[in-house]
């Protein structure tokens, strides 16, 4: 006998913030300006480590089937954060007042409730495992944050890494630098060329925008800390250490390649082993080749969009172009690193008809190794607001974009993280 098909309530908050699910009204879900149900397929269960958010100032949004209408109902929309690995499908359905507040830079995900469990409209994309927390008890991520503070007191790097971003920011990567696991974090750079509408270090004074999740770091390490860091972190994570530059809590490291690539060289000089990774804008090509030329093993490069007039839109960069990028893309391919992208993927815009078009293209001409599908961060609006006007055609769907990419790009590794490279570098 065949199974119903997936059909979740709809879960409002009310004043206090008590968050339940309607008796009757289903769930809908936003994908651009398109309200719908959710297709069964992009639905899974709230993975743990996802957050609830109740979103003031708009109204929740259910259908109701009997009317075949949708009613907006007096208590707040709720939307989730989704636990890393797993990308967006939809955002939540919502009417905003006219006075709402404007979100703050998380990504917001639709949820709904049935058979006792709530939804949520998105994918794993990821099987990785490296960013869940749930195992560690708290007490030992502090005892052992506490304890790289102590064991290098003169390393102003450790010290705001473990000080600030593993035990105030929840910093996943800070955490599991405290805990000797996966990929460390190297943020370097107190400058950037680009000025992101959602950037989540630093806003401008007349930014919409009242506060990031982050603040831009105030010191520019040596070499020697970084190295200290690379070292540490090696003799603890043998298997597969990651080493990454370009941090939530930093500028552009592109803008301090020198020190880059001087950390790098010392790290490798000295015997050190593993990828070493750079996220990064990608706005300096030189600066790309330098840093290949050091020994970097790979390069993930962050963009909205793989137009330029999107690009442009979002990231507003100063004194380079979406051109540029496309050139340190190049380099990196030709000095042998290891690409990836990582897609702020927002539903309803990244998996409209001309977005997917020019991802695909870029990615087949430039023989990108690895697209990593990462939420963007931002109020559902604002960014609509921001891209307003623009063609983008019909939206396919995060499933059949997926679909299409590995069509298209058979070789083409979909992810979340930056994965190990078993050539990370440093010889065999
Ligand atoms: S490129 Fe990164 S650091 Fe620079 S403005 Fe954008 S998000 Fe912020």
């Amino acid at each position: 006998m065949a199974s119903s098909p997936l059909r979740p309530r709809m879960v409002t908050a009310d004043a206090a913030g008590n968050i339940r699910d309607h008796p009757r009204l289903l769930m809908v879900c936003r994908k651009g300006e398109e309200i719908l149900l959710p297709r069964p397929e992009e639905l899974i269960p709230l993975p743990p480590e996802s957050t609830l958010f109740f979103l003031p100032g708009r109204g929740a949004l259910g259908f109701d089937l009997d009317s075949r209408a949708l009613e907006e109902h007096e208590d707040q929309a709720v939307a989730a954060f989704a636990a890393p690995a797993h990308t967006l499908t939809a955002h939540p359905a919502f009417r905003r007042a006219p006075n709402a507040p404007v979100l703050p830079l998380f990504a917001y995900g639709a949820v709904g409730f049935a058979h006792n469990r709530l939804y949520l409209c998105a994918k794993k994309v990821d099987a990785d495992r490296r960013q869940e927390f749930r195992a560690v008890p708290p007490a030992l991520l502090e005892r052992q944050a506490r304890e790289l503070v102590a064991r290098f007191p003169g390393n102003r790097l450790i010290r705001h890494l473990a000080g600030t971003c593993a035990r105030i920011y929840n910093c996943p990567a800070a955490r599991n630098l405290c805990l000797g696991r996966y990929e460390a974090p190297l943020p370097v750079s107190r400058v950037c060329n680009a000025r992101c509408l959602g950037c989540i270090s630093l806003q401008d004074k007349e930014s919409p925008i009242s506060r990031t999740p982050q603040c831009r770091m105030e010191f520019t390490p040596s070499p020697e800390e970084i190295v200290e860091v690379m070292r540490h972190h090696g003799s603890r994570e043998t298997s597969a250490p990651i080493f990454s530059f370009g941090q939530g809590c930093e500028g552009e490291p592109l803008t301090e390649a020198p020190l880059i690539a001087a950390a790098i060289r010392l790290f490798r000089a000295g015997g050190g082993r593993g990828t070493i990774n750079l996220n990064s804008n990608a706005s300096l090509p030189e600066a790309v080749a330098l840093l290949a030329e050091a020994g970097l093993s790979s390069l993930r490069v962050s963009l909205n969009s793989a137009r330029p007039g999107p690009y442009a839109r979002y990231y507003r960069p100063a004194g380079y172009s979406f051109e540029h990028v496309v050139q340190s893309i190049r380099i990196a391919k030709t000095s042998g690193l290891y690409v990836s992208l990582n897609l702020l993927f927002f539903p309803g815009f990244s998996d409209t008809e001309e977005e997917l078009s020019a991802l695909i293209a870029l990615i087949r001409q430039e023989r990108v190794d690895c697209l990593q599908l990462r939420n963007l961060n931002i109020d559902p609006d604002l960014y609509l607001d921001l891209m307003r006007g623009l063609p983008t055609g019909p939206c396919a769907g995060y499933i059949n974009a997926v679909k299409r990419l590995r069509r298209e790009c058979p070789w083409l590794r979909l992810g979340y993280f930056n994965p190990p490279l078993e050539d990370g570098g440093g010889g065999s």
